[in-house]
Formats: structure tokens, C-alpha cells, sequence
């Protein structure tokens, strides 16, 4: 007998759940593209999308995903031949420093392996000592999706700061934006990227580059090529230079929608409340289950987590063997082991609980684990929904 009936659930750490919502907003004929009414929705985009990161500076959109932003950055920044220096947590930044390689920029890498965020302090020493200021940008991501480590943004600026460096700051919140706590103008970041595809809600394909003045003045003697041009994008003489062709037309209608519900209905300080609330609800479970490192989180101190992901760490190979059972027998996708060595990669899982998550999808996740649990004799303890259900109940 087989009890995988009835929906399925993804819980990976993207693409995250569309809300049917927004799912529903994408089912409509293609409109005109020359149309007023398509360019009202891209403009009534703009102060929403700059709610969300917490900034009043630009934001160009491209039809990309998150790869496609990290190019789009750092074509408007930086040239062939120049150095950036790339602050690696877990696995996502150091990609990241692939591609500028790809484009003739020199990469110099801070490692801070797959346990730990990204040391204030190393950064201001690795500054200090550039006296002839070749860095022309910081590369950080904020959450790190394949450790789900999360970087202290405002920390890392205070580091810029302190060694007078004038590097750009360029944060990748691709994973969490709408899920953990970020100001990008508080915080003092120059530049912020991120895609529509976590915690935005939205199927994958628009990806979104936040520039401040200062990037702005930089761009102006970068040769980015028409397409990535970023100014276009934010200042159109007319309107198909916003995409540079084609606009995404129903990504538009999907993250009209998915913006109702995040900035205009939940708001995005609820929002991240609800990220956090949600968040210490799995760890709770993910604690109680452990038996002597039968199951753990991998970051063990709380602050340093990220509320949009959890990697999860096992032994003896439980953790595929876990994820197979859920997938097969509860119709629930867990995340793959991202990032660890090889031989390690049956060692580790992660659970999205990004974007639209609420009480019985989380509690769904969790009981589906607990189930694969007892089902595959798997050592743990009791009492690990009890757990989570105690958190959520004093939100
Ligand atoms: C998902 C993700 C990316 C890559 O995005 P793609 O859309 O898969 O190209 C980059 N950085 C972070 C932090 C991510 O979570």
C-alpha cells in the first residue's frame, strides 16, 4: 500500500512554493507589449520591489535568473583585468567567483568553509593590507543556501569602513530577500542582487539588481554591452529598453501578485517575523530529534542561521536515504546536499522554509521527516513536532 496520495510538497530552497494567487495571475492571454497597461504594472513594481530590500535607489530588472545577476553586477562594475575580492561561505559566493574569473576579473577569495560566516575581521585585514586599492568590489552573499549560514551584512560594512576602503559593497540576497531581516540602505550596501524564484514567490526568470549612487557613478566607465547595461533598465527613453526587448509579461502579472501579498497584505517586517517564528519552530524539531548527532543542524549557533534554510546534517548516510523515503512515501522534496565534500553528500539534506510557508505546510515538512524517521529505524527522539508546534504557538 502506498500512502503517497493528494498533493505534493517541494521544500527545497528553491524555486520555493508559488501561491496559487500568483500562480492564477500568470493564467490570462498575453497582453500587448506596447500597451499602457503593462508598463502602469512594471512601474507600480518599482516601490514595492525597493520596500522589499529596504532602499530608495534603483532597481533594474533583467529576464534572468540569479546567475544571470551576478553577471549583469559585475559587467556594470567592474572591468577585465580588475580585482574583487570574494568573501567564501559555504558554496554559492564561491560560484559566484567562478564567474568573474569567466570574465577576465581577478578574484581574490577569502574561504571561511562550510560552517561559518564570513569573518568581519579577516575582511578589514584582507583591506588594510590593499594599500593601492585594486579591490574594487566586495562580493558576499548574505544567506548562504548550500550551509545556510547567514553573513552579518551590516558587520562586513562597519569592516569596509574601518579600513577606509572604497570597494564596492555587493550583497547577493538571492535566497532570503523577504525572509531574513535586510536594509540596504541602513546597512550601507551599494549594490544587492536577488531572484524572483525564493523568497519573491514567483517561477523562476526575473532577476533584480539594486544599484545606489555610488555604483552609478562607477557603471559610467564600465563597458557592460547594451544588454547588460543597467541604466537603461532604470532609466528607459522608451519602454522596451527596460528589458531591452521583450517584457517578461506574465513573470509581471505573477510578481504583481506576489508583491500584493508580501508588501501590501503581510508586510515585510511580518514577513520576516514569520520567517524567524517558523524557522525556530524546524530547528526545535530538528534538536529534539538528535541523538547523539543523529541529526543536526549544521550552524550551530542560532544567530548565525539563516530563517529561509536549514542544511541538515546525519550519519551513516541517513540523510538520502531520508529524503528518498519522504519523497517516495510522503510526496515531500527535501533539499540535495550542497557544498560538502563528496564521500559527505548522504551525510546532509536541507528543508526550504522560504517564501509562502505557513503552520500545517511546516508541520507537513516535519511530520514527513518524523515518519521517514521511525519508518527507516533511523536513531532519534521523540517529541520533535511537539517541539515545533510549542514554538509556533507563542508567535
Ligand atoms: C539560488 C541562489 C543563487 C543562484 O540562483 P539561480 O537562479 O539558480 O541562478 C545564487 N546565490 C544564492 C545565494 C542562491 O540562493
Amino acid at each position: 500500500m502506498s500512502l503517497n496520495f493528494g498533493r505534493t510538497q517541494t521544500a527545497i530552497p528553491g524555486p520555493s512554493v508559488v501561491p496559487d494567487r500568483v500562480l492564477n495571475a500568470m493564467h490570462r492571454p498575453s497582453p500587448d507589449i506596447y500597451s499602457p497597461e503593462l508598463e502602469r504594472i512594471v512601474i507600480s513594481l518599482e516601490p514595492d520591489l525597493k520596500a522589499v530590500a529596504q532602499t530608495k535607489h534603483n532597481v533594474a530588472t533583467y529576464i534572468a535568473n540569479g546567475h544571470g545577476v551576478w553577471e549583469a553586477a559585475l559587467r556594470n562594475i567592474v572591468k577585465t583585468g580588475e580585482h574583487v575580492l570574494v568573501l567564501g561561505t559555504g558554496r554559492f559566493a564561491q560560484g559566484w567567483a567562478v564567474m568573474a574569473q569567466s570574465l577576465g576579473i581577478e578574484v581574490t577569495l577569502l574561504e571561511f568553509g562550510m560552517q561559518s560566516p564570513a569573518d568581519p575581521q579577516k575582511l578589514e585585514e584582507a583591506l588594510r593590507e590593499d594599500t593601492s586599492g585594486k579591490f574594487k568590489a566586495v562580493l558576499m552573499v548574505q544567506t548562504d543556501t548550500a550551509s545556510s549560514v547567514l553573513n552579518d551584512v551590516k558587520a562586513c560594512r562597519d569592516a569596509i569602513n574601518a579600513a577606509q576602503h572604497d570597494a564596492l559593497f555587493v550583497v547577493d540576497c538571492i535566497a532570503c530577500l523577504g525572509c531574513d531581516r535586510f536594509e540596504m540602505d541602513n546597512w550601507g550596501v551599494d549594490i544587492t542582487i536577488t531572484a524572483c524564484q525564493k523568497g519573491l514567490m514567483t517561477p523562476a526568470g526575473l532577476g533584480f539588481v539594486y544599484f545606489n549612487d555610488k555604483a552609478l557613478e562607477v557603471s559610467k566607465n564600465t563597458s557592460p554591452g547594451e544588454y547588460w547595461d543597467w541604466y537603461p533598465r532604470v532609466n528607459p527613453d522608451i519602454f522596451y529598453k527596460r528589458y531591452d526587448g521583450t517584457a517578461p509579461t506574465h513573470h509581471l502579472y505573477a510578481l504583481r501578485e506576489a508583491l500584493n501579498i508580501l508588501v501590501h497584505e503581510e508586510g515585510i517586517e511580518n514577513a520576516w517575523s514569520r520567517h524567524t517564528t517558523i524557522a525556530n519552530s524546524i530547528w526545535a524539531a530538528i534538536e529534539k530529534w538528535n541523538v547523539e548527532g543523529s541529526m543536526q543542524h549544521n550552524i550551530q549557533d542560532k544567530s548565525l542561521r539563516s530563517t529561509a534554510v536549514s542544511t541538515i546534517t546525519m550519519q551513516d548516510g541517513n540523510a538520502t536515504k531520508l529524503r528518498k523515503w519522504v519523497e517516495q512515501n510522503a510526496g515531500v522534496t527535501l533539499g540535495v546536499s550542497l557544498g560538502f565534500p563528496e564521500e559527505e553528500t548522504d551525510n546532509s539534506f536541507r528543508i526550504g522554509h522560504m517564501g509562502h510557508q505557513n503552520i500545517p505546510m511546516v508541520l507537513g515538512v516535519l511530520g514527513s521527516i518524523d515518519t521517514g524517521l521511525k519508518a527507516l529505524k533511523i536513531p532519534h527522539a521523540e517529541g520533535a513536532l511537539a517541539a515545533a508546534t510549542s514554538i509556533l504557538a507563542k508567535h
